[in-house]
């Protein structure tokens, strides 16, 4: 392959945006997981006069816009913070992330310690508050996670991880460092979110200090260090009840007790389309983000809502939920195939447990962290250009490699490139 395979890594905010390829990339992280309709309304009318007409869903429970001009970037941050979807403050835009889950009941315990730990965060890890402490920001990747009491969440990635344990008599706030399975805790969600912060600014300053390229994850630290800190060494310590660190299966669209989970193709809105059905819904009614790149609604407010299946997913059966993608082309100047028309082509050809991702180039933008095949695009020695498909973690040898022009809209080709993906 005359291309290299590099995974990025940055995540960006309203007030720290990424330069892509096709522009600025504006991401916004939800206040518990939660965006009114009315609000909804507002960022997809900002996606259509400022970026490009999508709002892309991440991995983490967060909302993005692309292409975003750079004499565009100061109206839209401006319109962000009117509608109260991104801080004012940019100090408190770049404190670490605190995601949550959706499933929570307005002001239970859950909630509670969600909004509670997004102001402790805000307030003692932000660049400023660690710099007048002489240390550098916390790196934009680490974050904080708070899960619901079913742990729905346990598959998705977080540095500092709270959660409500209604069956643990006394103990009904716990903490779990990076991937660890240990958990410890507490009584109240204060005592559990200070135990959190003191084990992030321990990880603030001792990363300072470490040898080679400091860690940019506790994980990583972990496995050479503990923190010696009393609000770990006094709380009790036990390990999750067998099982229950298996991985969760992501939550697919459909109806959930009394919600519904809706699923937007290759994780991203249409803006016209989100206009349409925030426009159907009470300008309160709370539309949340899950980190599934769905969207849970009151399943009493979605009845009146217009959901066409272009735009969206209700059912968990959907080929569409099997396939991600980059950007691709046109969007990206480097890519080298259209990326979300190839995963739309494949998807009905992939099998029901499978994860496939399509990248437009060697990169490997966004690549999802439970995809199980991966196609991308590179120039070959000859220039010739080529679709590889593997495993994630094989790529460098990739298990097929076809001309890029067998497949595209060609039955035959995709049948092929599926058989020998063997998914
Ligand atoms: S083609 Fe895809 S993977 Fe390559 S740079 Fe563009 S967005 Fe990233």
């Amino acid at each position: 392959m005359a291309d290299s395979v590099k995974v990025q890594g940055w995540c960006p905010t309203a007030w720290r945006p990424m330069q892509a390829q096709d522009g600025w990339i504006v991401r916004i992280r939800p206040h518990c997981a939660s965006i009114s309709a009315a609000q909804w309304r507002i960022l997809s009318g900002l996606a259509l006069s400022h970026a490009h007409p999508q709002l892309e869903l991440t991995r983490l429970g967060n909302v993005q816009l692309r292409g975003v001009e750079d004499a565009q970037l100061t109206a839209l941050r401006s319109g962000l913070i009117d509608a109260g979807l991104v801080p004012a403050n940019v100090d408190a835009d770049l404190a670490p992330a605190v995601h949550c889950s959706p499933f929570y009941q307005v002001r239970d315990r859950t909630h509670e310690l969600a909004d509670l730990l997004s102001a402790a965060v805000a307030q003692h890890l932000s660049p400023r508050a660690l710099q007048q402490q002489g240390m550098t920001a916390l790196p934009s990747k680490f974050g904080l996670l708070v899960d619901d009491p079913a742990q729905s969440l346990r598959g998705i990635s977080a540095d500092l991880r709270l959660w409500v344990q209604p069956d643990q008599a006394g103990l009904g706030y716990a903490l779990s460092l990076g991937d660890s399975s240990k958990r410890y805790g507490y009584t109240s969600a204060a005592e559990a979110i200070d135990a959190a912060l003191q084990v992030a600014i321990w990880f603030a300053r001792q990363r300072m200090s470490a040898a080679g390229a400091a860690p940019t994850r506790l994980h990583q630290l972990l496995k050479t260090q503990q923190p010696e800190l009393s609000v770990l060494k006094t709380a009790p310590q036990y390990a999750a009840a067998p099982g229950a660190e298996a991985f969760a299966r992501p939550v697919k669209p459909g109806l959930h007790g009394h919600d519904w989970v809706i699923g937007a193709p290759l994780g991203r809105i249409d803006a016209p389309a989100m206009q349409q059905l925030a426009g159907c819904l009470p300008a309160k009614t709370e539309i949340r983000v899950t980190p599934w790149r769905s969207l849970l609604l009151p399943g009493s407010e979605l009845e009146a809502a217009p959901l066409s299946t272009a735009h969206w997913m209700t059912d968990a059966a959907d080929a569409r939920n099997r396939v991600s993608a980059c950007t691709g082309s046109p969007g990206c100047t480097q890519a080298l195939i259209p990326a979300q028309t190839l995963a739309l082509q494949l998807a009905p050809h992939t099998r029901e447990g499978t994860e496939m991702h399509i990248s437009g180039c060697p990169k490997l933008c966004a690549l999802p962290g439970d995809a199980t095949a991966v196609v991308f695009a590179s120039t070959g020695n000859t220039g010739q250009l080529l679709l590889n498909a593997g495993p994630p973690g094989r790529l460098a040898s990739p298990t097929i490699q076809i001309p890029c022009e067998a497949l595209p809209s060609e039955p035959a080709g995709i049948q092929k490139l599926i058989h020998e993906l063997s998914i």
